[in-house]
Parts: structure tokens; sequence; C-alpha cells
């Protein structure tokens, strides 16, 4: 059994705040102060340039990979760290278009994330080969997979109502079809089992600041499956994904295997963070953490939908069919998601009228739950949320 008492100790949380939004920002891991000063002090400070070796700058990428894969179901070797979420879609989806190299629809759904259907349309109008963008309701994925595909590219989890795709399920249809699939795991990695060897998914990429409290900014993700690690090759063919570096030849080749997919420098400060992040899932069963954010949700959903009649929840009832966050519609969210923060409670808004709620059994439980319920049943029975001041869009929401 996962001790989450034990995991709960290893995060900072400010006082007077009940944190559901940890699928956006994961809050401080305590270790990660020392560890980034120690990066700091004694490897950049004292080792300088020397650190690359001495303190296994070069390898952390693929370091990370191997730890962050053994919470996906990624064998060791399939999995690199580095860049941000944006860039690595446009990674994989560059690769696998070209396994494909017959056929021009690119497959997504209108619950992805708008960056993930950004970098697609950026990338198939430079490739400029009549490659189409096809975007469909999430029911209506399954129907749409056909030999037209190449490449069925999709968030598991969505951002605005958590409704969870079955990747199992569509990553076979896809393969039956000749299709190959591209699986966003940022809001599924850390809050859920994803089995991506299990699933036989060809390509998956995802972010490490949400579920995996990496820090703001935090490096992302990409794993290859093994078959296709070896014939890809890259878009971004960057100098630390060719096969040797340090030759400075004038031409590309690719590395080894998951290698080849590092494109420069990585942000070996920002790697420190990660790595402290790390260390909180070590001895911690992903079976555990799901089995707890469906009993939180499940507990949220039942106290809000009891007490505060006017939201509607515009998540899955159904555990099962859910990630590890919760939203509810009311015209007036962004004044109800303001008046919230003001009193503790963080949660975020996505437009055009969600709130959610994150659900990270690592540092939050039932207590956290009823708290938050508390106070949303003060803010939405006394109206709390209609002040001019709670109205006023900020920058991020
Ligand atoms: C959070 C998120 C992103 C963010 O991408 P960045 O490049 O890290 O800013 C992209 N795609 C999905 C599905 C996300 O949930």
């Amino acid at each position: 059994m996962t001790d989450f008492t034990r995991t709960r100790s290893l995060f900072h949380m400010p006082d007077g705040v009940f944190y559901l939004d940890g699928n956006s920002l994961g809050p401080l891991p305590k270790s990660a102060t020392q560890r980034v000063q120690e990066m700091m002090t004694a490897q950049w400070g004292e080792q300088l340039i020397r650190g690359w070796n001495a303190s296994g700058w070069m390898m952390q990428p693929r370091r990370l990979g191997d730890r962050i894969g053994k919470l996906i179901g990624a064998p060791e070797g399939t999995v690199v760290v580095g860049d941000t979420l944006s860039i690595k879609v446009y990674q994989a989806l560059a690769s696998a278009l070209e396994l494909n190299p017959s056929r021009r629809v690119v497959l997504s759904d209108n619950g992805n994330f708008p960056s993930d259907l950004y970098m697609a349309q950026g990338l198939l109008r430079s490739l400029d080969k009549g490659y189409e963008l096809k975007v469909v309701d999430p029911e209506e994925v399954e129907a749409a997979i056909d030999e037209s595909v190449a490449v069925l590219m999709i968030t598991e989890v969505d951002y605005r109502t958590g409704r969870l795709h079955d990747m199992k399920k569509l990553t076979a249809k896809a393969h039956a079809a000749g299709v190959l699939t591209v699986w966003d795991l940022a809001h599924s990695a850390g809050a859920l089992a994803v089995d991506l060897e299990g699933a036989r998914a060809d390509f998956a990429v995802g972010c490490t600041y949400k579920y995996l409290n990496g820090g703001t900014g935090a490096p992302a993700f990409i794993y290859v499956a093994p078959k296709h690690a070896g014939k890809v090759r890259p878009a971004l063919s960057g100098w630390l994904g060719h096969e040797s570096p340090f030759a400075f030849d004038l031409d590309y080749r690719s590395g080894a295997g998951i290698d080849r997919m590092r494109v420069g420098t990585p942000a070996v400060i920002a790697m420190a963070a990660l790595d402290a992040a790390m260390d909180a899932w070590e001895g911690v069963s992903m079976a555990d953490v799901r089995k707890q954010s469906i009993a939180l949700a499940d507990l949220f959903i039942r106290e809000v939908e009891t007490r505060c009649p006017e939201l509607t929840l515009a998540s899955p009832r159904n555990g099962a069919e859910r990630g590890s966050q919760v939203s509810f519609r009311h015209p007036e969210g962004y004044a109800i998601m303001q008046a919230l923060i003001a009193r503790g409670v963080i949660g975020d808004f996505r437009a055009p009228d969600a709130v959610r709620f994150g659900f990270t059994p690592l540092y939050i439980g039932e207590q956290e739950v009823l708290g938050a319920v508390g106070v949303l049943e003060d803010v939405m029975n006394n109206k709390r949320w209609d002040e001019p001041q709670y109205r006023k869009k900020a920058l991020v929401t």
C-alpha cells in the first residue's frame, strides 16, 4: 500500500490553502530547493564545465526519462526528457508522418489542447505536401479512424472535462487500419496508470510540471516505441541528437534509438528540480494513486452537487471514464474561481465556462476536499463571486 502520509510530507503547501490545481502546476517538493541549490553551488559553481562529465549532466535527460518511464509503462531506454511539450508534439508527429508516407490525414479531436493542434497546423503547413488536419468530436474519433489516416494524434485526458480516451482500444483500431498513434500524456503521467508498452502506442509525449511536480517550465518528455526508435528521422535534428555530437561533423546522422529525439543543450538547473520531484514517486503504486484520486473526485462531485445546485457537472460521472480532474460549468465561472482563489481554494478556469479542480492523492486528502467544498458552498450560496474585482481577467486564468 502506498503511504500517502509520507508522500504528503514531501511537499510544501502554503498555510491556509486547499490546492486543487496540481493538474496545472504541481506544488514544490521540499527536497527540490536543496537539490537545485546543490546544483548551483557544488556543481555549476565549483565544477564549472567539468560538471557535464563529473555530475552526469549530459545523461540527465535519459536518466530522468527512465524514471518517468516507470510511471507510464515504458521500458528503459525509450523515453528522453527535454524542451517543452509543444516541441515534443511537433517532433513526434513529424516522425510518425514520415513512417506512414503514403497517407495525408492527421486525425485529432476538439477536446485536444489547442497547442497540440497549433503545432500540427504549423508542421503540416511547412511540409507543404497536401496534409489535412481532421478534427472531430471526441466521441467520433473511433469511427473516424480509416485507411486515409496517417497518424492519430490524441490527448488521453481532456484538459477541460477530464474525459478519458481508451488508449488500448483506439491504438488497436488505429493499427488495424495502418494508422500510427501519438498520445499526449500531459494529464495522464502521474495521474493514472498508463501502459504504453501494453497498449502498443507508437509515440507518446507529456509534460512534467503538472502531476509530476517538476516545477514551472520543467522540461517535457517523449517516448518512441523500440520498433520505431531506430528508424525515425528527427525533424528537429539538433546536435545532441547526433550520433556523435563532439565529432562536429557537418552532416547530421541520427544518434542511437531514443537519443535522436534530443535537440539541444538540456536545461540542467530545471532537471535538478525534476529529479528531486521524481523521488516522491519511489514506493508509490499508480494503482493506489488512481483508486484514491477517483475516491476524492467522487466525494467532491457528490458534495458539490448536493450543496451547490447551481453548478453543472461537466466531467464524466463514472470515475473510470475520467482522468484526475473534475470540472463544473457556470456562466460566471471566471468570477467564481477568482472568489475561491481569494479564499485560498485554488483551482482554475477554462474558457468558456468551466471551473476546474484537480485531485492529487500524493498531497491532497479528504480533509482538503471537504474544506474546499465548504468554501465553494459559501461562494455560491452567498454570491460572493458577484464583485467587480473578480471579473477582471488576468493574463493567466
Ligand atoms: C499542458 C499541455 C500543453 C502545454 O505545452 P507546453 O509546451 O508545455 O506549454 C500541451 N498539450 C497538452 C495536452 C497539455 O495539457
